[in-house]
């Protein structure tokens, strides 16, 4: 099947970047010729995906990397180190009288971290276990956004979700509705310009990081352009979430799941010098971006 006109500036000329998608047999990844837009070609229909997330999103994962999924509670223990990564990213952008709302907020790691700094935080998380997780613990979690009403927010946080967005800008509009003025989104996203995929070139890389949930794989340049395109005005910062070893580990054996492997050997200034290099030009693992109405 050959590629739609692209999602952000309707060309019709796209390179073909991957060929072999995780769990997604028959959909290819292009990449628009024009503006660099990188996107899954065919991504399931409104009705799959609504069932892939209820049915089948935890055993998804599961096949994936990233700590297993056994219970809500190992859930919340095993990310804890995730939501100390996030908290000393965003510090600079809170106020101890924000409101905070997470989209996408699982157990409510993060949530549970950031309620010492802000004045009250709410997340918005799908999944009944997850979401009955967080709210066990005080948290408060709506199923969908729907419920929140009109309500707004000072700061939003959007963690790896926007890739599985099929209509991105779409979401990004109604996220920015959703800020008081002077509000902040904090979003993360992956990075497509990653070492692991381009310089390194290993070869199971690229068919574990083309995935069916991931309907856009962008960069520092497409995921600006997405936001502006909604109206926002946006800093764009790279992030490295994954160490030495976990890149070592994929050159040797060709899998995930290898971070802190070599801990012993690499000191915190082997591995931060490893990932401000890799930072200062673009091949890190992670786009965030801080984004206020225009
Ligand atoms: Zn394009």
């Amino acid at each position: 099947m050959s590629a739609p006109a692209c999602y952000l500036c309707r060309g019709q000329e796209h390179e073909t970047l991957g060929a072999e998608v995780f769990q997604a047999p028959g959909s290819k990844v292009y990449k628009c010729r024009g503006c660099e837009l990188v996107f899954l070609h065919p991504i399931m229909t409104p009705g799959e995906e609504k069932a892939f997330y209820q049915a089948d999103w935890d055993k998804y994962m599961a096949g994936r990397s990233g700590p297993g999924w056994k219970s809500p509670e190992s859930h919340f223990v095993s990310y804890q180190p995730e939501g100390e990564r996030r908290l000393a990213l965003v510090r600079p952008y809170l106020k101890a009288d924000d409101s905070a709302l997470e989209i996408g907020s699982a157990t409510g790691y993060f949530l549970d971290d950031l309620r010492g700094y802000v004045r009250e935080v709410t997340g918005v998380e799908p999944n009944p276990l997850q979401r009955e997780h967080a709210v066990s613990r005080g948290l408060k979690t709506v199923s969908d956004v729907a419920e929140l009403g009109e309500r707004t927010f000072d700061v939003i946080f959007g963690y790896y979700v926007f890739e599985h967005f099929r209509d991105p800008v779409q979401t990004a509009k109604d996220l920015k509705k959703r800020l008081k003025p002077g509000g902040r989104l904090v979003l993360e996203v992956p990075n497509v310009d990653d070492v692991l995929l381009g310089p390194y070139r290993i070869p199971a890389f690229a068919p574990f990081y083309w995935q069916k949930a991931h309907y856009f794989n962008y960069s520092q340049k497409t995921f600006a352009a997405v936001l502006e395109r909604a109206g926002l005005t946006c800093e764009v910062l790279p992030v490295q979430r994954y160490d030495l070893s976990n890149h070592m580990v994929w050159m040797m054996e060709q899998k995930p799941g290898g971070a802190g492997r070599f801990k012993e050997l690499f000191t915190p200034a082997l591995e931060a010098a490893y990932a401000d290099a890799l930072k200062a030009r673009w091949r890190c693992d992670t786009v965030m971006a801080v984004a206020r109405a225009a």
